[in-house]
């Protein structure tokens, strides 16, 4: 196919939402990883406002809520995703502990200096990083912490094509200590960044897809969208496990001054 540069936003977003909800994870992480990155919080309580954005069907979500105190808001554009984040935690008898709820990251529901800890998993690069922690710092109690994963380059040069690959599809993409330095600037004191293990992409993202790629093109058989969709997440997990030494998922954590 021709398609192998197509930006995953140039897809029909209720195909994109259909697949992605079949799956547990709609990028890349794991429980383990989740509860890493919450044991770098301090002074949560039974009374903490958590918001995870960008929460999707909200696999992190219920592991915070089972090991973190306080009342965690998922946020997410779409409803679907929403609807089977409510039903999950439903499910696990989680849902005074979780709720989701449609909204967009660039408009949230918050009151300022309302959150004790804002969450997002493999999420923040719809907004931009920088953006991001800029503009969500003000719903940040003082003292209140900030979690985000996002992609990083973890050297200083790289292959040509896995430059172009991620130069097109999110040019925010940069090394780590850049990422840190994003970080402090917007406000934070950079109190931890770890990468994310290499089973984050394929046990818990890339690996369960393969099954789910069967079933969707068996669903949309000649439907060249959906085709050219499964065919894209196909060609990214190919260049991961060729240049995965060279980029992948770091969480930042930051506490508000
Ligand atoms: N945190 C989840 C999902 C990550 S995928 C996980 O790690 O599994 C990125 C998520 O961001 C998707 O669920 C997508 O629907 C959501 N998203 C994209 N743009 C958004 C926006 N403007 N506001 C809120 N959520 C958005």
């Amino acid at each position: 196919m021709s398609n192998e540069n197509k930006s995953i936003h140039e897809f029909d977003f209720n195909l994109i939402c259909e697949y992605f909800s079949t799956i547990e994870r709609q990028g890349p992480g794991s429980p383990e990883v989740t509860i890493r990155a919450l044991s770098f919080i301090e002074n949560l309580s039974d009374e903490s406002h958590i918001a995870d954005i960008g929460c999707g069907t909200g696999g992190q979500t219920r592991v915070m809520a089972q090991h973190a105190p306080g009342h965690i808001t998922g946020i997410d554009l779409f409803p679907i995703f929403i609807d089977l984040f409510n039903i999950h935690a439903g499910k696990l008898n989680l849902q005074a502990k979780m709720k989701g709820v449609i909204g967009s990251m660039d408009n949230l529901p918050f009151q300022e200096e309302a959150l004790d800890l804002i969450w997002s998993e493999g999420a923040i690069y719809n907004i931009g990083f920088e953006r991001g922690l800029n503009e969500w710092r003000k719903f940040l109690k003082a003292g209140g912490h900030v979690a985000v994963s996002e992609i990083s380059w973890f050297t200083e040069k790289r292959p040509a094509e896995i430059d172009a690959f991620w130069q097109e599809e999110y040019p925010e993409i940069d090394t780590i200590p850049n990422k840190v330095a994003q970080l402090q600037k917007a406000g934070y004191i950079p109190v931890a960044n770890f990468i994310l293990p290499e089973n984050c992409w394929t046990e818990h993202y890339y690996d369960p897809q393969v099954k789910a790629q069967e079933v969707f093109l068996r669903k949309y058989k000649g439907d060249k969208t959906a085709e050219e969709l499964i065919e894209n997440q196909r060609h990214e997990a190919l260049l991961y496990s060729r240049y995965k030494a060279y980029y992948g998922y770091v969480f930042y954590i930051g506490k508000k001054i």
